[in-house]
Parts: C-alpha cells; sequence; structure tokens
C-alpha cells in the first residue's frame, strides 16, 4: 500500500487489470480478531485458520496503520483510506455523511440493501465505525456469546454482507501479555470460534462464491512500564494476520508483496466486481487475485 498511489503508473495497470475480474464475490464475510500478532498466529494451534489458509492466501506480516490501535485500524479497514483522512476515532465516529463512507455502505448502495449483519464483542466499533443510518442487523456480546449468535444469523438469514469483532485475544493480550502461554492458548480458543462461523458458511454451501477474510487489527508487547499494550510501531504491535478465500483468489499460497490493513476494502470491492475510488489509499496487493 502507498500512500500516494493517484500518480503511480504501475498501480494505475494493477487497479486497470483488477477491475477486469468478474463480479463473482456474491457473499461478504469479514472475521476480524482485535490484537492478534501475526507471528503469533502462526505459531499457536490455529487448525480452523491453518485450513482456511490452504484454500486461500495468507500473510503473517500484514502492516496496520498508525497508531496501532483499534478505532484507527478497523476505522482504515472499513473506509480504504488512512486514519489521516477518515480521523475516526472515539469523539469522532463515522457519520452518514463521511466523505469516506464504509465498504459496507457502498456495498449496501451497490446490492439494493442486501440483507446484512454486523457483529461486534466491543460496541463502539459497530456504533462508532459503520454508519448509523445503514441498515444493517446489530448485535454486540462478549466473543463466547456472539459467535454462536453470528453463527445462527449466518444460518438463518444468509448474509451478502457480515462483519464480525472479536475481542478475548486482546483482552487476554492486555491481561497476560502478547507472548504469554494464556495469550498462545486464547489463540486456539479464537481459533475454533472461527471455526463455527466457517461451518455454517460451509453448511449453507456458500464457500465458493463467498469472499471470506480473517484479519486483526494490531498485535501488542511489553512496554518499559512493563505494561502489555499497544499503539507504538515496533513489529509485534504492526504485524498482523490477514488470510482470504474466495473465488478468483489464488489458494495455498503465502502473499509476498506488503498487505496494510486498509487494502483490505480494495480486495473486498473488487472481488464484488466493484472499481475502486480513485481517491482511495487501499490497493489490491499483488498475489491475491489469480492474474487476469
Ligand atoms: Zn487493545
Amino acid at each position: 500500500m502507498q500512500i500516494d498511489a493517484s500518480g503511480d503508473p504501475n498501480l494505475q495497470a494493477q487497479r486497470q487489470r483488477v477491475m477486469q475480474l468478474p463480479a463473482t464475490a456474491q457473499n461478504i464475510f469479514v472475521i476480524g480478531i482485535d490484537g492478534a500478532r501475526g507471528p503469533a498466529v502462526r505459531e499457536a494451534k490455529t487448525p480452523r485458520l491453518d485450513a482456511l489458509f490452504a484454500q486461500g492466501v495468507v500473510t503473517y506480516q500484514a502492516q496496520t496503520v498508525l497508531p496501532s490501535v483499534s478505532y484507527p485500524a478497523w476505522g482504515s479497514m472499513l473506509t480504504g483510506v488512512l486514519p489521516e483522512k477518515h480521523q475516526v476515532r472515539e469523539e469522532h465516529p463515522l457519520t452518514d455523511e463521511s466523505p469516506w463512507p464504509s465498504w459496507i455502505s457502498r456495498l449496501s448502495r451497490c446490492w439494493d440493501e442486501p440483507p446484512a449483519g454486523v457483529f461486534g464483542a466491543w460496541a463502539p466499533i459497530i456504533t462508532d465505525l459503520i454508519e448509523p443510518g445503514l441498515r444493517v442487523h446489530r448485535a454486540y456480546a462478549p466473543d463466547c456469546a456472539l459467535v454462536p449468535m453470528a453463527a445462527a444469523y449466518v444460518r438463518y438469514v444468509k448474509p451478502r454482507l457480515f462483519f464480525i469483532h472479536l475481542d478475548a485475544q486482546d483482552l487476554v493480550g492486555h491481561r497476560r501479555g502478547y507472548d504469554s502461554q494464556a495469550y498462545m492458548k486464547q489463540m486456539t480458543i479464537t481459533d475454533s470460534w472461527v471455526g463455527l462461523l466457517l461451518d455454517a458458511i460451509e453448511d449453507l454451501g456458500l464457500t465458493e462464491n463467498s469472499l471470506t477474510i480473517v484479519l486483526s487489527d494490531h498485535g501488542g508487547t511489553t512496554y518499559e512500564d512493563g505494561s502489555f499494550t499497544h499503539g507504538g510501531s515496533s513489529p509485534e504491535e504492526m504485524n498482523v494476520l490477514w488470510v482470504c478465500r474466495g473465488p478468483g483468489i489464488q489458494s495455498g499460497q503465502e502473499i509476498k508483496a506488503p498487505v496494510n490493513i486498509t487494502d483490505t476494502a480494495a480486495v473486498i470491492l473488487t472481488a464484488a466486481g466493484i472499481p475502486l475510488p480513485d481517491d482511495w489509499d487501499a490497493v489490491v496487493p499483488e498475489g491475491i487475485f489469480v492474474p487476469a
């Protein structure tokens, strides 16, 4: 991802190429794991994520934005622009008039208000980062209650747009450390929750025509005062998990090109066959889509 992409002929050619892809993804499922440090996911026992990776592409070194905290990071994932542009923070939530609408809002318009559900373990992600006027099903609960609720919603409603934000991973990181045994154990539990959602997608027969992305917003580290937290620019805080599976997506590949959390929005729009806005910071990284 480059900050000033407008004048770069390579990136323009890349955009041109991806815009020629057929519109194949009928459903978009995005599973967000707050605080999943990329290299920790690689080390932890995560059979469901491993299986997803085998069917798609993965990087354990996707980069988040600065500061490496949830509001700006999920804000960039949703709007396709860097925090300097979207300016989303606690006292400045995304509004219906924002010049940088979320991809949920853009796709809702393009797809004529399809069934859409957003689920949050930390309510502000859903209330402050997704337009309040948007007609989507919204629900909030801790991960362990949220996941079965969201999986049931997927099974009954067959949403075309779906986003869930899981928070337990980051909570364990803050309490016990982002390289602790407890953190690695939680990664396996979080993996099983991801599995419940993947099962629902699979059982409905939606796997092949759906774009499924699992990603994180930041990692975490041990600060000098002994606290376990994040916000800085160290690799421990910046490197995050990013996995993607779907129609037109390569399979069994590790992505070599740099991926920024912001680029998630570009991959989503491209998979849906919708051209990227010219003023976006998000680009489609090389090595994700099968070349046209
Ligand atoms: Zn945190």
